[in-house]
């Protein structure tokens, strides 16, 4: 006879502490193995065999895995599509339940109704929680029970719904003699998964409270490392969003109004998935976009001749990161300067960010091409001098990323601005059908 055990499957939750699922899990009686997938379905997708969202996750894992092994445990990492390996593992194993956190996007809500079934046929039970956020779903809607779709009556119904139970941690981490007794099961190297290090190094999550608590005044400054460094912890679930709102409650508004913008567009994702391919204004879908191959090329590889915006890009290129306020002006650039699709500019960044989460990129993209819900105006278009001026005056930034900008090869404006502005303001107005 199989022992009985439950299996606690880590997905965008890779920590052992205030982890809402694996709280529930371990408190249930029987032993948890913890399982980490690598999901062929997503992985064999990433165009990029050094992807250095991968290599984070082997950090993440690997840190894990040390844990569990000093608590006489392993994590098991298998990989495939996550509907073979679960099928295999209840021969393997006499599962009795596998939890899990939830998990928003659409591929993902696909994913679990398929295992969810998967496990029923097999008489599983399949226990999932809200994790990833502080609301969720449809908890936070307007008086008449719809979705909002602008951000500032949001967030003050969410903070008007924050209550100190929402907030409160589950102390996973104090339950962990429940885990599942082995010797270390085998830990796939990247190359055995069929990807390679890009020589990236990777940090625990610090919060720097000094930081938050100066972070209205600093936040828009690229030079001056004022923003909290997070948005990769927050992606893959390395550090508790409880426990950072909580910090922020304390220390600043002005950041815990991002952690809000975060489920904002969550929620938007959730219930307006359409936004993932089309523009939530149907009528901006009616502009003509120029779509050069070549002024994207330059645009992608920061020789738009633009030092603001070849700044932000070749930081891209380089890091996996981009500063907030420089994602703003080159996803501008992009779209108003260069009229190209803001779904071009989407998908770069999707290949790109080390913190690359759908809802954010695509709610951002489609905010900065005006076509979102509660976008900029389609007549705001960032002048990039002017934003140099204001936010990185002396240049720091850009003489940081931009080496070349005083030599012969550094290139030409690729579209002189006053004449970008009028053509993206025709373009837009006759998609918007302003003139009649
Ligand atoms: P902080 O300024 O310290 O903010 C704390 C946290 O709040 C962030 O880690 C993030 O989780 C959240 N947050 C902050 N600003 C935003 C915002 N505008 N929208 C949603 N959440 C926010 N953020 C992502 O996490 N993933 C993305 O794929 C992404 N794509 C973007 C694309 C564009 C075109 C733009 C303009 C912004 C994008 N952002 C994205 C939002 C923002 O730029 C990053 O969250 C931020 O730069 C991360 O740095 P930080 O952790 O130091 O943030």
């Amino acid at each position: 006879m199989k022992t009985p055990l439950i299996i606690y499957w880590f997905r965008r939750d890779l920590r052992l502490h205030d982890n809402r699922a694996l709280f529930e899990a371990l408190q249930n009686g029987c032993p948890v193995l913890p399982l980490f997938i690598f999901d062929t379905d997503i992985l064999d997708k990433l165009p990029d065999k050094r992807d250095k969202r991968v290599g984070f996750i082997c950090y993440a894992i690997s840190k894990l895995q040390d844990e569990l092994v000093k608590m006489g445990s392993s994590l098991l990492v298998l990989h495939g599509k996550p509907l073979d390996i679960f099928q295999q593992l209840q021969h393997q194993y006499a599962i009795s339940a596998v939890y899990a956190n939830h998990d928003y996007e659409p591929d993902a809500i696909k994913r679990d109704s398929a295992i969810s079934d998967l496990l029923k046929s097999h008489n599983i039970r399949f226990e999932t929680y809200k994790d990833q956020v502080i609301f969720e779903k449809a908890e936070v809607l307007k008086p008449d029970g719809t979705p909002y779709t602008v951000f500032t009556p949001y967030s003050k119904r969410w903070k008007q719904q924050l209550t100190e139970e929402v907030v409160k941690s589950f102390p996973s981490q104090d339950y962990l003699m429940h885990l599942y007794k082995t010797n270390p099961f085998h830990f796939p190297t990247l190359t055995e998964i069929g990807f390679a290090d890009a020589g990236n190094t990777f940090e625990p999550a610090r919060i720097d409270e000094n930081k938050i608590r100066l972070y209205h005044e600093t936040r828009d400054f690229p030079s001056l490392n004022g923003t909290s460094g997070l948005s990769v912890h927050l992606r893959f679930g390395t550090v508790s969003i409880r426990a950072l709102v909580q910090i922020a409650l304390q220390l600043n508004e002005s950041w815990l109004n991002e952690l809000i913008w975060r489920e904002f567009f969550m929620m938007i994702l959730y219930h307006f998935p359409k936004v993932v391919n089309a523009s939530f204004k149907e009528q901006y879908d009616r502009i003509v976009w120029r779509n050069n191959e070549d002024e994207f090329h330059r645009w992608c590889t920061g020789n738009t001749g633009y030092p603001i915006v070849d700044a932000g890009m070749r930081e891209l290129n380089a890091t996996g990161y981009m500063h907030n306020r420089v994602r703003m002006i080159v996803a501008s650039f992009l779209t108003k300067h260069l009229l190209i699709d803001w779904r071009w500019g989407e998908a770069y960044f999707a290949e790109k960010l080390l913190d690359y989460e759908l809802s954010s990129n695509n709610g951002n993209w489609q905010w900065s091409a005006g076509c979102g819900c509660d976008a900029a105006p389609y007549f705001r278009i960032f002048n990039p001098a002017e934003q140099t001026k204001k936010f990185d005056p002396q240049h720091v930034y850009i003489n940081k990323w931009v080496e070349n900008i005083y030599e012969k090869d550094y290139p030409e404006p690729v579209v002189e601005h006053q004449f970008a502005r009028e053509r993206v303001l025709q373009a837009y107005k006759i998609a918007l059908n302003i003139y009649g």
